[in-house]
């Protein structure tokens, strides 16, 4: 395939916000060599908005893209969608796609993202089920989410749940099951995970803690047996139980693989001239493994490799961080719950806006805040600076966290 923007460059398979991350910070730090995405799918798209605005109406395809064509070809990035790569050549370094056309490059960047794991006993099932990791899955189960329906989620992590308030929203009775007891505890800590929980009851969710043993179709009717004994019939299943890693690309070209693309510090695989970034890489760094997952790491993943592609020093891994919706809660959540010795509140816990603080060894190590974007931001940076509080500063809402920071 000729390259319109020149020959080789670097050739980033995928189109999330990693890929598409990734080609405009090498054209914003000066690279001139051809850059191109590939993405198998319709259009560069991003994933938060498809349980949220866009399941329920409010936003659009528009909304919803990365970045307009017109974008792409001011920035010289040449885009091809609707192309599947089918084999990555590791001694000739370039791709082929599914049409049989090949494209040289002097660097590869894998961002194929993460494919939806579909729990066994769905299989039989699978034609009618759903999921949603794209825009076109996020379409065709939109169409069934008529009001009065019957929507059973299979999965009560932060996608499943997300995606049963705003099937609320639009009028659906909905069960979620799940079979870990309260699974946002090591994430948000266990206070707040009930509190979480109990939200979702009132919002008219029922949750069972269970395993679905089977899944039986009649008349386009479902039928769900689960392990505590009962039975929920449902006209719509979604399957919610996390994704994989999409690594098939990198596991045929001998690259190595775990549970995901595997990486070092610099995003680099096993062969020096192929990165991974996003939900597909595993990166090993400093005896420890981070996996993707979350929006602002699949971005910052993509800042880095383009840097380390043109040899400057790239922005440091940061804290991870993340937001969810479920109906008028938003939540930022910063850090890791599980390494906390204690937590302290800011605010009234349960009021409209009130914050979940962890502290290690007496400094801030994680926080949850609920509907208070601002504290978010604040406490990720007395994180990040390791600043010094107090607890009674930290409990305090009249406190003001900017003044602590300048400290
Ligand atoms: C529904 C949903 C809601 C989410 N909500 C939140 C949230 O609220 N907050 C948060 O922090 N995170 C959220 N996330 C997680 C976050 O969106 C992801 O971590 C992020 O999108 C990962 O980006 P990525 O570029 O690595 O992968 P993706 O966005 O999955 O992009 C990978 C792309 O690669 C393409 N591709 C794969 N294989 C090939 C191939 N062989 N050839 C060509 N193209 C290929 C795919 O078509 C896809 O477009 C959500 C994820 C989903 C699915």
């Amino acid at each position: 395939m000729d390259n319109p923007w020149g020959s080789r460059g670097v050739v980033i398979i995928g189109g999330g916000v990693a890929g598409v991350t990734a080609a405009f910070e090498l054209r914003k730090r000066g690279y001139r060599d051809a850059v191109t995405i590939l993405e198998a799918g319709t259009f560069p798209h991003d994933r938060p908005p498809l349980t949220k605005g866009f399941l329920s109406g409010t936003l659009s395809d528009d909304d919803v893209s990365l970045y307009t064509p017109e974008a792409f070809a001011e920035e010289k990035i040449g885009l091809k969608t609707h192309a599947s790569v089918l084999t990555i050549d590791t001694h000739d370094l370039g791709v082929e796609l599914r049409d049989g056309t090949r494209l040289d490059a002097d660097f590869v960047v894998l961002a194929t993202g993460g494919l939806p794991r579909i729990p066994a006993v769905c299989e039989d099932s699978r034609e009618s089920i759903h999921w949603v990791r794209t825009i076109e899955d996020a379409r065709r189960l939109k169409r069934e989410l008529q009001p009065g329906r019957r929507l059973l989620v299979i999965g009560g992590g932060l996608l499943g749940v997300e995606l049963s308030y705003t099937a609320r929203e639009l009028g659906l009775a909905v069960t979620i099951v799940e079979p870990v007891s309260r699974p946002l505890v090591h994430i948000v800590g266990d206070r707040l995970a009930d509190w979480l929980h109990a939200h979702a009851d009132q919002a008219g969710i029922v949750q069972h803690e269970a395993e679905v043993l089977s899944i039986t179709q009649i008349d386009g009717l479902f039928r769900a047996e689960l392990s505590d004994g009962s039975v929920v019939e449902c006209d719509v299943v979604v399957a919610a139980a996390g994704f994989e890693p999409n690594t098939r690309l990198a596991g045929q070209a001998g690259l190595n693989v775990r549970t995901g693309v595997v990486v070092d510090a610099g995003q680099r695989t096993s062969d020096e001239r192929i990165f991974a970034v996003g939900d597909c890489a595993e990166r090993h760094e400093s005896g420890e493994v981070y996996r993707g997952g979350h929006w602002e790491a699949a971005k910052l993943d993509g800042e880095r490799v383009a840097c380390i592609i043109l040899g400057e020093a790239a922005k440091p891994h940061s804290l991870p961080w993340f937001w969810t919706d479920r109906g008028e809660l938003h939540i930022d959540v910063i850090g890791q719950f599980a390494d906390c010795e204690e937590t302290l509140v800011r605010g009234q816990f349960g009021s409209t806006s009130f914050s979940v603080i962890g502290l290690n060894n007496g400094r801030v190590a994680a926080a949850a805040c609920v509907n208070d974007p601002k504290t978010a931001r604040q406490l990720r940076k007395i994180i990040e600076n390791n600043v010094d509080c107090t607890p009674d500063e930290l409990r305090d809402t009249a406190t003001d966290l900017r003044r602590i920071l300048k400290r």
